[in-house]
């Protein structure tokens, strides 16, 4: 094995067969060790009910949060190590939650209520497997499959149909013919599901390896918690500069994206809005004029409606709307748009560009490629050389604006933008004393509009 089981869960393991229980490692661990993969987090699944191993415990620090799950966090070694009992689940009448778990004594019986056979694979302390479903042969050969009926697994738990994809996306995995055909079937089930479990599952498929081959073969699964999509999934872009329908587009500039969320996350909705602005000319040819802020706005909704944070929302939806916005390949309009959006928004938005160009016929684009390279080279250069580029650098402030004699309130800021562009644009030089004479001088605190 690549990797050590840690003293701390094999001190565990130790003390739970030292009192008679059965004892393993169970889950994402096992799974991962197999793979030669470091795992994160070291599950243990024990034949002890929780009061015993609590008994087991005594004096150490326990974490009861899981308790009527089964589940006792123990603390060793500095680390907290989940143990809980073997159990089955009874049934799913909201298909959210089991309506009850029931301890069981065989290991078989818990393994067999797990997801997909490789996560169903226990793990002795000296190495070796209980492997009822076959989970070791499908890791082998990077299969994801049900544990038993594919169907009824899926009926049980809407959740599991995007645990699927996510593991095939982040695991690179095949998922198994039977499996595939059953999530096809049943994605409705994903009605069911909080969107905040849709939303973990989704974030992490999406910066996997494979997030393209998946929204690929899966349009129906994002359609199902995201309808919006569905127009975008039917477009098709009759023009010069696409060589693909609207989704083949989407899911390339996905691909192009690195592995970071809310630069795939601007790419899969970057262009949500374009059937809604699409208009054609006598000549045939397809414009999508406006399609930026139309597709921010979409955006915007379907990230609250899942529930993501507003810092990752708010990134999104700036970038979407400006995925399309003319940065003119010189020192002056960088410093602008770096002024504008701050280097951060600004370097993603170069990411978002590139992305999106990927997305369109290569021979269009190469030359837009190399300048996107070039701009970002010398946008790197104007922020190493510490040129002043944001409101925080600017030589005054709010208080030195509103000294001037301006009201306090929005045009406040508007007179600072002024300041900056004009000192961003090379017209006058970021020092205080010339800015405030500015802002004293006759045109006033319009400072030259
Ligand atoms: P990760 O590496 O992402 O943590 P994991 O396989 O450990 O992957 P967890 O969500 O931590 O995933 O779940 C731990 C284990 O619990 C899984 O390996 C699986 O055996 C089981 N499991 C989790 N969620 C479900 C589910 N919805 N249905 C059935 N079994 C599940
Ligand atoms: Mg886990």
């Amino acid at each position: 094995m690549k990797f050590e089981i840690p003293a701390g869960a094999q001190k565990i393991l130790r003390t739970l067969t030292a009192a008679g229980y059965e004892a393993y490692l169970v889950g994402g661990c096992v799974r991962d060790l197999l793979r030669g993969v470091e795992p994160h987090d070291w599950d243990i699944c024990t034949s002890a009910r929780p009061e015993e191993t609590e008994a087991c415990f005594t004096g150490q620090r326990i974490i009861e949060t899981g308790l009527k799950h089964g589940t006792v966090t123990v603390l060793e070694e500095g680390e907290p190590y989940e143990i809980t009992t073997y159990r089955t689940e009874g049934p799913y009448s909201d298909s959210r939650r089991p309506d009850y778990v029931e301890f069981v004594s065989s290991l078989e019986a818990d393994l067999a209520r797990r997801d997909f056979t490789m996560n169903a694979i226990a793990m002795g302390l000296d190495g070796s497997l209980r492997d009822p479903f076959g989970g070791a042969a499908d890791i082998q050969a990077g299969v994801i499959r049900c544990v038993g009926e594919p169907a009824q697994r899926f009926r049980e738990d809407g959740l599991r149909v995007m645990r699927a994809l996510r593991f095939a996306s982040a695991l690179g995995y095949k998922i198994e013919n039977g499996t595939a055909g059953a999530i096809h079937e049943n994605r409705r089930m994903l009605e069911h599901v909080a969107a905040e479990r849709i939303n973990v599952e989704l974030s992490k498929l999406l910066v996997g390896e494979r997030a393209g081959d998946i929204l690929r073969q899966y349009p129906d699964v994002f359609c199902q918690f995201w309808p919006q999509l569905e127009p975008l999934v039917a477009l098709e872009q009759n023009n010069p500069w696409h060589c693909w329908g609207g989704w083949e587009h989407t899911i390339h500039a996905v691909e192009a994206a690195p592995p970071d969320l809310v630069l795939r996350l601007t790419m899969l909705l970057h262009d949500i809005g374009k059937p809604a602005c699409k208009s054609t000319d006598e000549k045939g040819i397809d414009h999508f004029y406006g399609h930026p802020a139309v597709s921010a706005k979409l955006a915007d909704q379907m990230l609250r409606e899942l529930k993501f944070d507003n810092r990752a929302r708010e990134r999104v939806v700036t970038l979407v709307e400006r995925h399309d916005v003319q940065i003119p390949n010189r020192e002056r309009s960088l410093r602008k748009w770096l002024g504008r959006l701050g280097p951060e928004t600004f370097f993603r938005l170069l990411e978002v560009k590139r992305a999106d160009s990927m997305g369109q016929s290569y021979e269009l684009v190469k030359d837009r490629l190399a300048e996107l390279e070039e701009m970002k080279t010398k946008a790197a250069e104007i922020v190493a050389q510490g040129q002043c580029f944001s409101l925080k650098d600017l030589a005054v402030n709010g208080r030195d604006v509103i000294a001037a004699g301006v009201a306090p309130g929005p045009e406040v800021g508007r007179v600072l933008e002024r300041l900056l562009e004009r000192v961003t644009g090379g017209e006058i030089p970021n020092e205080r004393e010339t800015l405030l004479g500015l802002l004293r001088s006759d045109d006033g605190p319009a400072v030259g509009m």
